[in-house]
């Protein structure tokens, strides 16, 4: 998840055969190749149509609801709307990590209240990677394929330090005690790779309370998600390789209502083509696009679009 690439990565990386091996997504209907100035990227293994799917509901690696009056919005353990509910089934308060998490007697009540008071969304998704490892629900490992940011693990913000040490004692009162706990530098390492990697799952109203047993409009999750708050944040190994354009040629949206992801074409897309998606909401103006781009992912947008000077 970086910044789009230019026309010249995309010409390169389309003369290479042998980057089109192996390849991802729907089918195989994307190759990784490395764009100019943005590491890697996801190009079209073919040609595709308006509307084709290039990845369809990949599961996250790891997700979290939202929070909004000191609770979670959504089911702590796959974001799809619960009526007001901790889970939105049977099968997801039976969770390997959930179970895991009550028979060790594990809670995150002093993160949560630590989360809500600074309107803080990645300590909870850490805290949740860490009791996936330790349940072995999740592989050590499997989030470093992500991109973090270089040396952040060597002098880690105050603040990181701080949430380690919260999360560090609730995982402390687990009994039997754990046989792997998150270092620092773990923890570091992760919100590193959540900050550059992370996406807001936003699931539409339209699809909450599409299920049998809907129970009451008047949720405080069904109220936040309709005043526009995300569902979520989650984590994918697949989408996290889509870069950024403020002139996207291929879009995001869950279209179970819960954390899986899927990826469609905006437009019809040429084999060797770098796909893109937008990190930002593409109709705003380009100073606010720019300015969020660098906030939240820490680059100059130099994007086609960004590039010509269109607003
Ligand atoms: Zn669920
Ligand atoms: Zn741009």
């Amino acid at each position: 998840m970086r910044v789009a690439s230019s026309l010249r990565a995309v010409a390169r990386a389309a003369s290479s055969e042998a980057r089109r091996v192996p390849t991802y997504g729907r089918e195989g209907a994307f190759f990784v190749g490395e764009t100019a100035t943005s590491g890697r990227g996801a190009y079209a293994a073919r040609d595709f149509a308006v509307g084709e799917a290039v990845v369809v509901h990949e599961r996250p690696l790891v997700c979290a609801p939202s929070r909004a009056n000191g609770r979670a919005i959504a089911c702590e353990t796959c974001v799809r709307e619960s009526g007001g509910e901790r889970f939105c089934s049977d099968a997801c308060a039976r969770a390997g990590r959930v179970e895991f998490e009550r028979e060790r007697g594990i809670e995150f009540d002093e993160l949560e209240a630590r989360c809500d008071a600074r309107a803080l969304k990645f300590p909870l998704v850490v805290a949740r990677a860490a009791t996936m490892i330790a349940s072995g629900s999740l592989q050590y490992g499997s989030l470093e394929f992500l991109v973090s940011a270089n040396g952040v693990e060597k002098a880690p913000p105050r603040q990181w330090v701080e949430e380690w040490e919260t999360l560090r004692s609730a995982l402390a009162r687990a009994r039997p005690a754990l046989e792997w706990t998150p270092s620092l530098e773990w923890y570091a390492k992760t919100t590193s790779r959540l900050h550059l990697n992370s996406f807001r799952v936003e699931i539409p109203p339209a699809m909450v309370g599409a299920g049998a047993d809907f129970k009451s409009t008047m949720t405080a999750g069904i109220d936040a998600i309709a005043r526009g708050a995300a569902s979520g944040t989650a984590v994918y190994f697949t989408a996290s390789l889509f870069n950024h354009s403020c002139a996207p040629n291929a879009h995001v949206s869950w279209e179970n209502g819960d954390a899986a992801i899927t990826i469609r074409t905006l437009r019809p897309v040429r084999a060797g083509e770098e796909f893109n998606i937008t990190y930002v909401d593409a109709n705003e103006r380009s100073a606010s696009r720019r300015a969020r781009l660098k906030e939240w992912y820490g680059f100059d947008c130099a994007c086609e679009r960004c590039a010509s000077g269109e607003d």
